[in-house]
């Protein structure tokens, strides 16, 4: 059993002690990791993040069991992400800068929307965030996580 020790200064074990927050946007979880859609304002509708449910930075500091869970939690919560949203493909990214504690960018990437082409994603982000690009209205995300949640115990416990 991983102990879920928190860090203070933390955003990430922040977020996962905001029960406000994790009610908006928790899609699942079990004793390792969380995984949430984008927090508002969202890039794309689908973008979700895959935490540690540790704080811990990355696949360098995982513990055992956290090693030999991570790849099956990574292709089940992308088939998660790829299903509900109805894309091609799923983007992995994790940098870990903005917090040092691992969180997994899942990123719907659609053949229909050039702005979600490789390192375009970068720019689509930085344009949302600084509000020159609309984000994903909440309506659309509200229904998306509906449909997550609905499937997430199907596809990813187990
Ligand atoms: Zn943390």
């Amino acid at each position: 059993m991983v102990f879920l020790q928190r860090e203070a200064s933390c955003a990430i074990c922040a977020l996962h002690s905001d029960d406000a927050e994790l009610a908006a946007h928790e899609v699942w979880r079990d004793d390792l990791w969380l995984l949430r859609h984008h927090p508002q304002p969202a890039p794309l509708t689908g973008w979700c993040l895959l935490d540690a449910r540790r704080h811990c930075a990355g696949p360098l500091d995982f513990a055992p069991e956290e090693a030999r869970e991570w790849g099956v939690v990574v292709q089940r919560a992308s088939l998660l992400v790829k299903q509900v949203t109805g894309c091609e493909r799923v983007y992995a990214i994790a940098f870990g800068e903005g917090a040092r504690h691992l969180h997994l960018h899942l990123i719907p990437r659609s053949g229909d929307d050039p702005r979600t082409t490789a390192w375009k994603i970068a720019d689509l982000y930085r344009h949302v965030e600084a509000g020159k690009v609309a984000a994903a209205s909440a309506d659309c995300v509200n229904d998306w996580l509906q449909r997550a949640r609905a499937m997430a115990p199907r596809l990813l416990n187990g």
